[in-house]
């Protein structure tokens, strides 16, 4: 059988392809960016094609790559480019992948953050529910590595559930110890069957609370888009459920359909909306929110780190 071509849709989301399609709706003004056409861009682009690095910013179409990119701020994605899940919200090629982890890969990461002279470097994965540990170990080498050839960078992770793995996988990759740690709920509990039908809310939720467990210090992220068909009151208890599994910075986006054959947008958000979440977030203790239509988990997250460690020390008197 001949390789898979990824640029293909229905070679990239088999399990899509014969799913009626929805149609994508005219995005309103607050959510045009613009076109990637800066240097900074450019190097950013050759440097992640010498290292043969993948990016979730290209799988994922984030909007915001012109404007991370200028300023060098890719998220690498680790353990290939095909993922084991199917969630219908995620542009990512899924299916299952035909090679085994690339034990370079760490070093290529590390080699990358270097050059980019990053200071806050955020690293994330596909799932590989086909692996024992889920990666686990091949995040922490990937951590360990970028901590030896730059020092200074702070690192954060947004990491896989490890939903089929034993608890050891956890405690691996926050025994390396990233700066932060970040897993995405994505979306409210209700939606999870038709957004995220791999994953548990609970779950999920319970990881998060883990890893302050395992190290108190550690910074906790999570986060969620909207528009997918979710109302106030649950986005409102979301937020309830995280505070409760104590964790520090909440991220709400809007959600954008990659393509027909993904999730439909239910509806745009307005900024005064996500206005009013990031206050009512706040006002549930959070130490740091963002909520923009076009936050995402990685974008701003060197600044956002910075003033995630000042509102610590202030609130607790700690870093
Ligand atoms: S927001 Fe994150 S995923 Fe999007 S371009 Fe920026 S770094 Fe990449």
């Amino acid at each position: 059988m001949p390789p898979r071509d990824l640029k293909i849709p229905e070679q990239r989301h088999p399990e899509k392809a014969r799913r009626p399609d929805n149609a994508q709706p005219k995005k309103p003004d607050w959510i045009r960016v613009k076109a990637p056409t800066s240097d900074g861009y450019k190097k950013t682009h050759a440097i992640m094609r010498e290292h043969k690095l993948v990016t979730v910013c290209e799988e994922a179409g984030c909007p915001n790559a012109g404007e991370c990119w200028s300023q060098g701020h890719a998220t690498m994605m680790i353990m290939g480019e095909v993922c084991t899940r199917a969630c219908s919200f995620c542009n990512i090629a899924t299916g299952k992948p035909t090679e085994d982890l690339d034990a370079f890969e760490p070093g290529r990461v590390a080699d990358a953050v270097a050059k980019l002279g990053l200071k806050h470097v955020v690293v994330t994965s596909v799932d590989r529910d086909d692996i024992k540990d889920g990666g686990a170990e091949h995040f922490a080498q990937t951590i360990r590595a970028i901590r030896h050839r730059a020092p200074d960078t702070t690192i954060e992770i947004l990491t896989p559930d490890f939903i089929r793995c034993d608890d050891s996988a956890l405690e691996v990759v926050v025994a390396a110890k990233p700066d932060v740690f970040n897993h995405n709920l994505e979306t409210v509990p209700g939606l999870y069957p038709e957004v995220r039908p791999g994953a548990r809310y609970f779950h999920s939720l319970r990881l998060l609370q883990r890893v302050k467990e395992i190290d108190p210090t550690m910074f906790t992220k999570s986060g969620i888009m909207v528009g997918l068909g979710e109302d106030k009151q649950a986005v409102t208890q979301v937020m309830e459920d995280m505070r409760a599994a104590d964790i520090d910075f909440l991220t709400i986006g809007q959600y954008l359909q990659p393509t027909p054959k993904h999730h439909k947008v239910d509806r745009f958000v307005t900024p005064e909306e996500f206005k009013t979440y990031e206050k009512t977030a706040y006002n549930k203790g959070f130490l740091m929110v963002s909520a923009t239509p076009l936050t995402r988990s990685s974008y701003h997250a060197g600044d956002d780190f910075a003033r995630l460690r000042a509102a610590r020390i202030q609130k607790f008197g700690q870093a």
